[in-house]
């Protein structure tokens, strides 16, 4: 809301939060003296190409660690804040570089940062980019994440991190899982712990019992130990999990002979 001065300033004063134009007695409640300034000043302003770049951008830098390339990357994702300060604020990406030592990429990654910066401030629905970078494969193989999630190349994990920040900014959403759902998968991924520890306990109590015990129950602690780290860094899933086709993570256990997603809930039998 602009305000064109037109006389010398000869003075001013703060107003504060109770001197407001309205007089308190006219606002029974504090929640709608938070909503009435906002609604008059309630111009929406959309994202399109003029919309010109301020001194400063806040953002979020991601790192990224994978096989196929020799040094980490760092993906920054500049945010503009559109109609700041109303009830029709909102936050859209505006800008994205990617950093590295590694030079193998160069090329097409500065092409690639700059026409997804151009498609981000052209305005509009931007979320189709997360779905056709996930969507490239690199016909050399793809790779594993710490989690168990399969990326199926470099340009597929740009596309996993567009996709996160803009569920950080809201302007992507997980898919509504309903609470059984949740339920279930809780469910089955607690029966699940369940069995495996009375299996490797059984397994312990084995070994303890023979003369070559000893031997085989130190072999055990450390192989169980091992498995523990493993899951402690990030693999939230059992080790032996198989790869999910719905949901791309290594979370499938078999349980009374059915596939199971301890991830995305989905089973082979329904
Ligand atoms: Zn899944």
């Amino acid at each position: 809301m602009a305000v064109r001065i037109q006389k010398k300033i000869t003075g001013y004063s703060v107003v504060a939060a109770d001197s407001a134009d309205a007089t308190p007695q006219a606002r029974p409640d504090a929640g709608d003296a938070r909503e009435a300034p906002a609604r008059s000043s309630a111009e929406v302003i959309q994202m399109h190409e003029r919309i010109e770049r301020p001194e400063v951008l806040i953002g979020s830098t991601y790192k990224i660690k994978s096989p196929l390339v020799e040094h980490a990357m760092y993906v920054t994702i500049n945010d503009i804040v559109l109609t700041a300060g109303t009830e029709h604020e909102s936050r859209r990406p505006f800008e994205i570089f990617i950093n590295s030592k590694s030079m193998d990429h160069f090329q097409w990654i500065v092409a690639l940062t700059r026409i997804m910066s151009a498609v981000f401030r052209k305005g509009g629905d931007v979320t189709f980019l997360v779905e056709e970078m996930k969507a490239v494969f690199d016909p050399r193989g793809g790779y594993f994440k710490a989690g168990g999630v399969y990326m199926p190349s470099l340009v597929a994990e740009l596309g996993a991190i567009v996709e996160e920040h803009l569920k950080s900014i809201g302007m992507l959403h997980d898919p509504e899982m309903s609470p059984e759902q949740r339920a279930l998968i809780e469910e089955k991924r607690r029966l699940y712990e369940a069995r495996s520890k009375k299996n490797a306990d059984a397994a312990v109590a084995a070994a303890e019992a023979g003369p070559v015990g000893a031997l085989l129950a130190d072999q055990g602690r450390d192989g169980s130990g091992e498995d523990v780290a493993v899951t402690g860094e990030g693999t939230s899933f059992p080790p032996s999990a198989t790869m999910c086709h719905k949901c791309s993570t290594k979370a499938v256990v078999v349980m009374d002979g059915c596939a199971t997603c301890l991830n995305c809930g989905y089973s082979k039998c329904g």
